[in-house]
C-alpha cells in the first residue's frame, strides 16, 4: 500500500437499463497535495464516476480504494471524504449556518472554532448566513455546499462541478482555497468541462469522454500529450 495514495478508481463500469455505457472502465488516482482535474464535456461519465468512488451507487464493475480500504457504503473511511456531488441536502427553512452546524454534527467528524471558521470564509455568505437557505440564490448554495464538504478537513475533498452558478470573482476565489487545502498533505479531486478552469486550479488531469479516460497526467504534462485528444473532446 502507498500512503500517499489517497483514491485509486479500478476499472470502474455502470451500465444504465438501456444499455448505455455511462462509464466503460475508468481507472485513476490521486495523491496527497494534488488537485485532480476530471475533465470531460456534459455526459462524459464524471459524475457517474464521482458517485460510484464515494460509494453513492454500485458499480457493475470494479472498485474504488481511499487510503488503500475498498469503499462499501457506510464504510468508515468514508469518514475522511468530504464531498459535494449534485444537489448538497439543505433543510431549506434553516438558516445556511445552523445546516453547517447540523451537517457537521452528522459526519462525526472532530469539530474546532478555526475548522468552522475556515468554511464560513469559503462560504463567503456575509449577513445571508443567517437567513433560511431557501431564500439563497444557486451560486449560494453552491459556495454553502463547497464550505460543509470542507468542514472538518477531510483528508479527501471531492467536488463535482463546483463552479456551477458561481460568477468569475467567486470561481477566482475559489482556486486558491482548493490549491492551498491540498498543499497541506490533502487531496482535491474536481470535476468541470471547462479545459481552463482545470489547467488553472488543478495539478493533475483526468481528460474523460463518452466514458472512457482518454488520457491522464500532470497538467504541465498536457500540452505535449494531451492536445491531439483535447482537441478531440472539445473541439467537436
Ligand atoms: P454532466 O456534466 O452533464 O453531469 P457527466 O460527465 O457528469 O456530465 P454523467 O452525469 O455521469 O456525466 O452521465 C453520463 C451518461 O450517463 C450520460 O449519458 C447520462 O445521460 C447517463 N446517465 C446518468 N445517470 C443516469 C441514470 N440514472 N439513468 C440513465 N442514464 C443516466
Amino acid at each position: 500500500n502507498d500512503p500517499d495514495e489517497m483514491i485509486r478508481v479500478d476499472g470502474l463500469r455502470k451500465t444504465y437499463g438501456d444499455g448505455h455505457h455511462a462509464v466503460d472502465g475508468v481507472t485513476w488516482s490521486a495523491r496527497r497535495g494534488q488537485v485532480v482535474g476530471l475533465l470531460g464535456p456534459n455526459g462524459a461519465g464524471k459524475t457517474t464516476t464521482l458517485r460510484m468512488a464515494v460509494g453513492l451507487i454500485h458499480p457493475d464493475a470494479g472498485e474504488t480504494r481511499i487510503l488503500g480500504r475498498r469503499v462499501q457504503p457506510g464504510d468508515p473511511v468514508l469518514s475522511h471524504v468530504g464531498a459535494l456531488i449534485e444537489g448538497p441536502g439543505f433543510v431549506p427553512h434553516l438558516t445556511g449556518r445552523a445546516n453547517l452546524h447540523a451537517y457537521w454534527a452528522a459526519t462525526g467528524r472532530p469539530s474546532s472554532e478555526a475548522g468552522f471558521d475556515e468554511a464560513l470564509d469559503v462560504a463567503a455568505l456575509g449577513g445571508a448566513l443567517d437567513r433560511p437557505v431557501k431564500s439563497y440564490s444557486h451560486g449560494m448554495k453552491q459556495r454553502l455546499g463547497i464550505a460543509q464538504a470542507m468542514l472538518g478537513r477531510p483528508e479527501l475533498l471531492i467536488l463535482d462541478e463546483p463552479t456551477n452558478g458561481l460568477d468569475p470573482p467567486q470561481i477566482a476565489a475559489l482556486r486558491p482555497i482548493l490549491q492551498r487545502y491540498a498543499a497541506t498533505g490533502r487531496t482535491v479531486v474536481v470535476s468541470s468541462h471547462l479545459l481552463a478552469e482545470v489547467e488553472q486550479t488543478c495539478s493533475h488531469v483526468v481528460v474523460m469522454h463518452a466514458g472512457k479516460v482518454l488520457v491522464a497526467g500532470a497538467v504541465s504534462d498536457l500540452g505535449v500529450a494531451g492536445d491531439r485528444h483535447l482537441e478531440e473532446v472539445f473541439l467537436e
